[in-house]
């Protein structure tokens, strides 16, 4: 569900790469019919273009689905090399096209599979090379898999680098440097992941809004600094609370979190959303600001049993409009967003009217 990911990348490249070979192969096989005279290899190239467009067809859809049919891309690369390998001669020696396999196949398919086309790679420019018309040396052979594996070698530990740095970057991208839960900016991926799924499996949708009370007071009191620190122990605690697969926390702004859970009725929503408030409460930090005399937080839900028309901001304004209720009721409380009478509720979104 990140928006940064290696197989989008993967996806992207072979969609590349598919554009790249259609636009050569169609004129190349155009070239040896016209004025090469040369059918046989004039059929081998449109052969691939043929294949190349199935795939492109096949892939049209702009979704990581696509890498399905990376495999079938390189082995028709393969056997496209190979031919040319097979058919070369002392004018023509076209082997050297073997050298840009591993950068045909390793940027879009995964790790394991790199190595065995690798090896396949090795071990077809050696019987190609081997079985053509015109004999070749084995020396001339052993160099030519050699620079191979050479390039083989490079290109793999480039194409690893590379998506290391993809992987890093999804990282960075959805979490909050201070407090190390997920930033808000995931949230809306997360959401409408969570809505479809829920749609699908039926289960209930529960989002939490849950906010530090009096935390103006910890910054004045005790400087900006510690504010962070306790931040960073608040995300700490909401973590620990929320550790079932499925249970999302993030920092939603400042000293406001939102809590992102499926599977739970109203009574567990609220016993969940309980446990939050309570685990804040337990951390047993002093903020003399508070009439509590230590550290509290407020909190206020949603559980959503019908996710078939809602979009993703209303279960946040609802959960939003529910944590203000608690604020409003004194803090250090949670409150049930459908605890709250309609004529009260003058939030557009009163009652889940979807937007
Ligand atoms: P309430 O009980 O109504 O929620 O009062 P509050 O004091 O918690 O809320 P208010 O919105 O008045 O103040 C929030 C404070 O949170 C103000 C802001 O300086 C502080 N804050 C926001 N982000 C950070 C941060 O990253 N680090 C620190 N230390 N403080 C932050
Ligand atoms: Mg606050
Ligand atoms: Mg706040």
């Amino acid at each position: 569900m990140t928006r940064y990911s290696v197989e989008r990348f993967r996806a992207a490249v072979l969609r590349m790469y598919l554009r790249i070979a259609l636009l050569l192969t169609l004129p190349l096989s155009l070239m040896y019919y016209l004025l090469d005279a040369t059918p046989d290899r004039g059929l081998a190239a449109l052969l691939f273009a043929f294949f190349l467009l199935g795939l492109r067809w096949r892939t049209r859809h702009d979704s990581e689905d696509s890498l399905r049919y990376a495999n079938w891309f390189v082995l028709a690369m393969l056997c496209l090399m190979l031919y040319g390998t097979f058919i070369s001669n002392e004018q023509l020696r076209q082997e050297i096209w073997m050298m840009i396999f591993p950068i045909s196949f390793a940027p879009i398919v995964a790790a394991r599979e790199r190595i065995v086309w690798t090896a396949v790679g090795a071990a077809s420019i050696a019987v190609a090379m081997m079985m053509r018309p015109e004999v070749s040396t084995a020396v001339t052979t052993f160099v030519h898999v050699i620079a191979y594996l050479t390039l083989s070698f490079v290109t793999l530990l480039l194409v690893r680098h590379n998506e290391q740095n993809i992987e890093r970057l999804a990282h960075l991208s959805i979490i909050d440097p201070l407090t190390k839960v997920y930033n808000r900016g995931y949230l809306k991926d997360v959401l409408v992941g969570e809505i479809n799924r829920c749609k699908r499996s039926g289960l209930p949708l529960t989002v939490i809004m849950l906010d530090i009370d009096y935390f103006k007071k910890i910054n004045d009191d005790y400087g900006h600094l510690y504010g962070d620190s306790v931040l960073e122990q608040v995300a700490g605690a909401l973590r620990h609370a929320a550790q079932r697969a499925g249970d999302y926390v993030f920092r939603y702004g400042g000293e406001e979190f939102c809590i992102v859970t499926s599977g739970l009725n109203r009574d567990e929503a609220w016993q969940f959303t309980e446990k939050l408030r309570l685990g804040i409460y337990a951390l047993d930090i002093e903020n003399k600001g508070s009439p509590h005399g230590t550290l509290t937080a407020s909190a206020g839900f949603w559980c959503v049993y019908d996710t078939s028309e809602i979009t993703p901001s209303a279960p946040l304004l609802n959960a939003d409009n529910a944590l203000y209720r608690a604020k409003e009721a004194g803090r250090n409380t949670v409150v049930d967003f459908d605890d709250i009478p309609v004529a009260e509720d003058e939030s557009p979104q009163a009652q889940g009217v979807t937007a």
